[in-house]
C-alpha cells in the first residue's frame, strides 16, 4: 500500500459492529463481560480502547512498524520511551533538542539517577565517543527546533547498533510523509501528534511506533501500568487529521519552499534556514533520507535584535504568533524570547539562535498571500 492510500485505510476497518465507516469514539471506561473473565477482548479502557487501537494500527501502517502505543501528550510518549531505561543508564541526545524533551531528562529523570549527555550529531563520526558503557538510549531530533539541523538517521543508527543501543527518533517535524526512521534503523519513533499528523491545533497526543513486537509489549505495558493514555476523541482527532496528511504535508512544504526564497531575497533578511537549499549544510543528507525539506522555515534580520524582529512578530495578519507547529494555519515565533528562553543566551549564540530570529510553521494557505503578509510586516524595518 502506497503512503497516500494508508492514511486512509492502513491498520483500519469499518466498524466491526455497526459497519461504521469512520472509526468510532467508544467513550467508555468499561465492557460488560459474559461471565467472569469471559468478554470480547476489552476488560477496561485505559488497557484497551477501539478507537486508541485503531489509530495505533494505523500509526504502525505510516511509520512502517509493527505497532503503535499512544499517549495523552508528545511528553507523555517521551516519559515512556525513558521507562525503558534503569536507574543508572544514560542517554544520548541531540544539543539543539526540543525544549520539553531535554527538561523531563534533565528536571525528572536525572532525580531517578539516569543520565543526560547532550551533544551535536550533526557529524555522526563524532557519536561514537561521547558512548560509554552505561549508554542505553540515543535520542534523535531532525530536523532539528529552530535552526533546522539534519542528523543522518542511517549513520547514527549504525553507530548505536554496533553497542548495542536502541536509537529514537523524535520525527515530530518531519511527519511520516517525509520520513520514516525505521526504514533507516531506528529502533524507535516518538511523535508529538499534536503538530502534523493531528494537524488542526485542536487537540494534544503522543505516540510512540517500533518495529519490534518484545519492545512494542513493554511500552504497552508501561502505557497500561503508567496510565498516560490519550482520550477517545482525541483519538479520533488524530486519525481524521491523518487522512489529510499528505495532501497538508505536500503543501506545506511547496509554501514554505517558496517562502524560503523569497526570504533568501529580501534586503532586511540576514540567514535563511530551510533545508532544501544547497548552501544548507545539512542538505545533501536531507534529501537523501526525507521526501521534502518540510513546512518550517527560520530565519533573522540584518539588524540583530529582539526589537527589531518584535516588528515583523507584531505585524503579520495571517501568520498568527503562537508556539506549536504544524497545523493548517500558518504560524510565526520568536524563539529567544518563547520556546528557547530558558537557555542562556551565550548557548544560544553558539547555535546561530540570534535575539532576532523568526520561526515560521507553514500552513496551507494560498503562498502568494503568506508572502505577502511578510512583505508588509517587513516593510515596518
Ligand atoms: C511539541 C513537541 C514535543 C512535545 O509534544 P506535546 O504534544 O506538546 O507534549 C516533543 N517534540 C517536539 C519536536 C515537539 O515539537
Amino acid at each position: 500500500m502506497k503512503f497516500a492510500t494508508k492514511t486512509i485505510h492502513g491498520g483500519l476497518q469499518p466498524d466491526p459492529n455497526t459497519g461504521a465507516v469512520m472509526t468510532p469514539i467508544y467513550q467508555t471506561s468499561t465492557y460488560a463481560q459474559e461471565s467472569p473473565g469471559v468478554h470480547k477482548g476489552y476488560e477496561y479502557a485505559r488497557t484497551q480502547n477501539p478507537t486508541r487501537i485503531a489509530l495505533e494500527k494505523n500509526l504502525a501502517s505510516l511509520e512502517n512498524g509493527v505497532d503503535g502505543i499512544c499517549f495523552g501528550s508528545g511528553m507523555a510518549a517521551m516519559d515512556a520511551v525513558l521507562k525503558l531505561l534503569n536507574s543508572g543508564d544514560e542517554v544520548l541526545a541531540t544539543s539543539d533538542l526540543y525544549g520539553g524533551s531535554y527538561r523531563i531528562i534533565t528536571k525528572i529523570y536525572e532525580r531517578f539517577g539516569l543520565k543526560g549527555k547532550f551533544i551535536s550529531m550533526t557529524d555522526p563520526g563524532g557519536v561514537e565517543k561521547h558512548i560509554t558503557p552505561a549508554t542505553k538510549l540515543l535520542w534523535i531530533e531532525t530536523p532539528t527546533n529552530p535552526m533546522l539541523n539534519i542528523v543522518d538517521i542511517g549513520a547514527v543508527s549504525k553507530v548505536a547498533k554496533k553497542h548495542g543501543i536502541l536509537t529514537c527518533v523524535d520525527n515530530t517535524f518531519a511527519s511520516p510523509y517525509l520520513q520514516t526512521p525505521l526504514d533507516m534503523g531506528a529502533d524507535i519513533v516518538v511523535h508529538s501528534a499534536t503538530k502534523y499528523l493531528g494537524g488542526h491545533s485542536d487537540t494534544v497526543l503522543g505516540a510512540v511506533v517500533v518495529k519490534d513486537q518484545a519492545l512494542a509489549d513493554q511500552l504497552h505495558f508501561i502505557q497500561n501500568a503508567s496510565g498516560g493514555i490519550p482520550g477517545p476523541m482525541d483519538c479520533f482527532l488524530v486519525l481524521r487529521g491523518i487522512k489529510t496528511l499528505h495532501l497538508r504535508v505536500g503543501r506545506a512544504c511547496e509554501n514554505a519552499e517558496k517562502i524560503a526564497r523569497y526570504l533568501q531575497g529580501h534586503p532586511k533578511v540576514n540567514n535563511v534556514y530551510w533545508p532544501g537549499f544547497e548552501s544548507h549544510p545539512g542538505h545533501a543528507v536531507a534529501a537523501r533520507q526525507m521526501r521534502g525539506f518540510g513546512g518550517m522555515v527560520s530565519f533573522d534580520l540584518h539588524k540583530d535584535d529582539f526589537d527589531e524582529a518584535k516588528k515583523v512578530l507584531s505585524k503579520t495578519h495571517l501568520f498568527t504568533l503562537a508556539e506549536s507547529l504544524g497545523g493548517v494555519e500558518s504560524l510565526i515565533g520568536h524563539p529567544a524570547s518563547m520556546t528557547h528562553a530558558s537557555i542562556p543566551k551565550e548557548e544560544r549564540l553558539k547555535n546561530g539562535l540570534t535575539d532576532s530570529l523568526i520561526r515560521l510553521s507553514v500552513g496551507v494557505e494560498d503562498a502568494d498571500d503568506l508572502i505577502e503578509d511578510l512583505e508588509m510586516a517587513l516593510t515596518f524595518l
